[in-house]
C-alpha cells in the first residue's frame, strides 16, 4: 500500500480522465508494461472498497504513474474518483497483475486489440515492443467517435516516424471514417495475412468474449492470446 498525491489531471475526453499520481514520500513506482493499481476508497466497507486501473504511465521506476479513467455516471467509485482536485491524497496498492509482455513474445508480431480506456496498459506495452524487437505491432483500437480516441496523437505520431507500428482506429458511430463498425472483422483480416502472431485484448466485457471466440474460432490457442477483462 502507498500513497499518493494527484499532481496533474488531463481532461482526455468529455468522460475520460487521466490522473497523475506522484508518491507523497518520492519513492519509486515500479511496474512490468500492462500491469494495474488498485485505488482504495476509504469510506467504503472492506472487500468492497477498491477498484483497479491499469497503469497507462509509459516508463516505470520514477516517482509518478499514470491511469487513465472513464467515467461511470452510476457508479459507486468513478463519481467520487471524478470530484478529486490536484493536491488531494490517494491510497494505491502495489503493481499487480499477469497480463503483461514477456520476451517470448517479442518473437513474433504482436497485435493490440481494444476499446475505451482498455488501451491504458497497452500504451507502455507498445512502446516497449517497438523499442525492443524487430516485429510489426499492430493497434486496434475501437471507438465510438473520433473524439473519444484517447491518447490520439501519439498514436498518429508513432505511426508517421516508425514504420513497425500498425495503427488502426475503428470507429461505430461516424459516417465519414475509413474504418467504420467494430474491431472484430478489422483484427481478423490483418490476422489471416500475418498469421501467428502474440495477441493482447483488454476492455468490457463483451468485447472481449467476442474476441475469444472468433480468435478460437480461427485457431489460436491461450499461448498465442491473453485477455485484461475489465468488469
Ligand atoms: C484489471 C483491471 C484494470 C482496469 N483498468 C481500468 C482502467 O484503466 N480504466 C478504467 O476506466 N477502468 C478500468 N477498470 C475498471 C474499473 O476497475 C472499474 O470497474 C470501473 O472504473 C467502474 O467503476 P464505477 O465507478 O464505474 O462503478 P462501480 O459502481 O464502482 O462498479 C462497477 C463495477 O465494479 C465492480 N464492483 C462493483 N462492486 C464491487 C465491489 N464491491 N468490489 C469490487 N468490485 C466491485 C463490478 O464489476 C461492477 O460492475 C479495470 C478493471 C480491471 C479488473
Amino acid at each position: 500500500m502507498m500513497q499518493v498525491e494527484i499532481t496533474n489531471i488531463i481532461d482526455e475526453t468529455n468522460r475520460v480522465k487521466r490522473f497523475e499520481l506522484s508518491t507523497t514520500d518520492a519513492s519509486v513506482i515500479e511496474f512490468v508494461p500492462g500491469q494495474f493499481v488498485q485505488i482504495i476508497h476509504p469510506d467504503l466497507p472492506e472487500f468492497e472498497n477498491t477498484r483497479s486501473y491499469s497503469i497507462s504511465s509509459l516508463k516505470s521506476g520514477t516517482n509518478k504513474i499514470e491511469l487513465c479513467i472513464a467515467l461511470n455516471e452510476n457508479g459507486i467509485f468513478t463519481p467520487w474518483l471524478f470530484q478529486k482536485s490536484l493536491g488531494d491524497i490517494l491510497k494505491i496498492s502495489e503493481s499487480r497483475g499477469e497480463f503483461v509482455l514477456k520476451s517470448e513474445h517479442l518473437n513474433f508480431p504482436i497485435m493490440f486489440i481494444c476499446t475505451g480506456t482498455g488501451i491504458a496498459p497497452f500504451r507502455s506495452m507498445i512502446h516497449t515492443a517497438l523499442a525492443a524487437g524487430n516485429q510489426d505491432v499492430y493497434l486496434i483500437f475501437g471507438n465510438r467517435k473520433k473524439t473519444d480516441i484517447l491518447y490520439k496523437s501519439e498514436w498518429e505520431i508513432l505511426m508517421n516516424s516508425n514504420s513497425k507500428f500498425h495503427y488502426l482506429p475503428v470507429l461505430s458511430q461516424e459516417s465519414d471514417f475509413e474504418n467504420l463498425g467494430y474491431v472484430h472483422e478489422f483484427y481478423s483480416n490483418i490476422l489471416r495475412e500475418i498469421g501467428e502472431a502474440r495477441i493482447f485484448v483488454c476492455g468490457w466485457k463483451d468485447m472481449c468474449a467476442e474476441t475469444r471466440n472468433r480468435l478460437k474460432a480461427m485457431g489460436y490457442n491461450r499461448r498465442q492470446y491473453f485477455f485484461e477483462q475489465y468488469d
